[in-house]
């Protein structure tokens, strides 16, 4: 017994070694199958989403846990992007992993040794490294489908603010559409007018040529009149991919007046525009922002209907605020707003009017901050409210060409 005893604990220490080789075998390649997986997470944390940079990375940091990193090459080639590591040939010791992206199989990450190495469990490389492999295909798909989803949901922002955007703006012209055809008969009828009195004139005999001439003057003048009516009214209408342009805000304003005074009119509200002039040129989108001015001049028309019409006034200003802001304000003497109305203004579909939308100043909103500046309202010492809207006169980094 004693001598069993004694070819045990012989044979004990031998076979622990034996156990304690493997484990450590086996924990160093748990240790580089996490550095690898560690390693990827973090690349993709500092990728700031470029799957170029991703893949790059990634395919640099696979040699290291395979067994012979010296001779390692890798590859990834996925929706028709490649990257290689530096030393990249293509050789029969190959082990590979295919990448699905929503199911579909989108590439392969594959692994090459450059060198003949001895044979193990799939040619030179062993279970551990193919399911490493697996794994970090695995992770590939699902960053690329991430990603692809991230790119979706900005463009379907992208494209759902502009469709809002516009949509605004043409439920505003809607509402003005009576006001506008009001507006361009006006002209009409002046060319008629003038017409029938060149017939009149003419058949009179040729003692009234210049008169008739005078006529026809007219009539042309009130053709561009009404030309240039349906070309604003067309420009704010279509629908636009959004660009910008160094503009003077003052002759912005001018163009909208001519819409908003129709409105202004027909709601007995008179328009004032107190300019100041020479201002610095802002970059805008044209369009977005007169857009802005016209929902503003809008709401404090609307703002005023129970004053007396005598008090029906609408304030625009322009200033320079700084050397480097421009402020337009927009103000009216209505009937200004309660606290709970005044904290849910800028919310979309916030309406207190019957037929409103309410998406007037979220969209006003979503365009100044677009445009890096600031909208907000403060009420009047006497009587209504002021909006103010602010833009840079310079973007950052272009001080030398403003
Ligand atoms: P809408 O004009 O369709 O209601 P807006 O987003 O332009 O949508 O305005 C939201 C709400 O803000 C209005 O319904 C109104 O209650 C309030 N509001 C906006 N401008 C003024 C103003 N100048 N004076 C008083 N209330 C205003």
């Amino acid at each position: 017994m004693a001598q069993a005893r004694f070819d045990d604990s012989a044979a004990a220490p031998e076979q622990s070694r034996e156990e304690l080789r493997d484990l450590s075998r086996v924990l160093q390649e748990r240790i580089k199958e996490l550095d690898c997986l560690y390693g990827i997470s973090h690349i993709v944390e500092n990728s700031g989403g470029s799957l170029e940079y991703i893949l790059q990375e990634t395919v640099d940091l696979l040699p290291l846990s395979w067994g012979y990193p010296e001779i390692t090459a890798a590859q990834i080639v996925i929706q028709g992007r490649g990257v290689t590591t530096e030393n990249f040939s293509a050789t029969r010791w190959v082990q590979r992993a295919p990448i699905f992206v929503h199911g579909e199989h989108a590439g392969d990450v594959d692994v090459f040794y450059l060198e003949q190495r001895p044979q193990r469990d799939e040619g030179p490389f062993t279970v551990d490294e193919r399911k490493l492999l697996d794994a970090v295909a695995e992770r590939l798909g699902r960053i690329v489908e991430r990603i692809n989803t991230e790119r979706l949901l900005k463009m379907g922002q992208h494209e759902l603010r502009d469709r809002l955007t516009h949509l605004a703006r043409v439920s505003t012209m809607g509402e003005m559409a009576s006001n506008i055809a009001h507006e361009v008969n006006q002209p009409l009828t002046a060319i008629g007018t003038f017409a029938q009195a060149c017939r009149r004139m003419m058949e009179a005999g040729p003692a009234h040529q210049l008169e008739v001439l005078n006529a026809l003057n007219r009539i042309t003048d009130e053709t561009q009149r009404a030309a240039e009516i349906v070309r604003r009214l067309k420009d704010l209408v279509r629908r636009q991919e959004t660009e910008r342009a160094w503009c003077n805000l003052n002759s912005l304003i001018r163009d909208v007046e001519h819409l908003a005074a129709v409105d202004a009119r027909l709601h007995d509200t008179k328009l004032r525009l107190v300019l100041t002039p020479s201002l610095p040129p802002v970059l805008v989108d044209r369009i977005q922002i007169q857009q802005v001015i016209l929902n503003l001049i809008r709401n404090g028309i609307d703002a005023m209907q129970a004053s007396e019409a005598v008090d029906r006034e609408v304030v625009v200003r322009t200033l320079m605020r700084g050397r480097s802001e421009i402020e337009l304000s927009v103000c009216d003497n209505g009937c200004g707003l309660s606290s709970d109305v005044g904290s849910r203004l800028f919310e979309p579909f916030f309406t207190t009017k019957p037929h409103g939308v309410g998406v007037g100043l979220s969209i006003s909103q979503s365009i100044v901050t677009a445009h890096h500046g600031r909208i907000w309202y403060s009420q009047n010492a006497s009587r209504g409210t002021t909006f103010f809207v602010t833009l840079p006169t310079v973007s950052e980094g272009s001080h030398e060409t403003a």
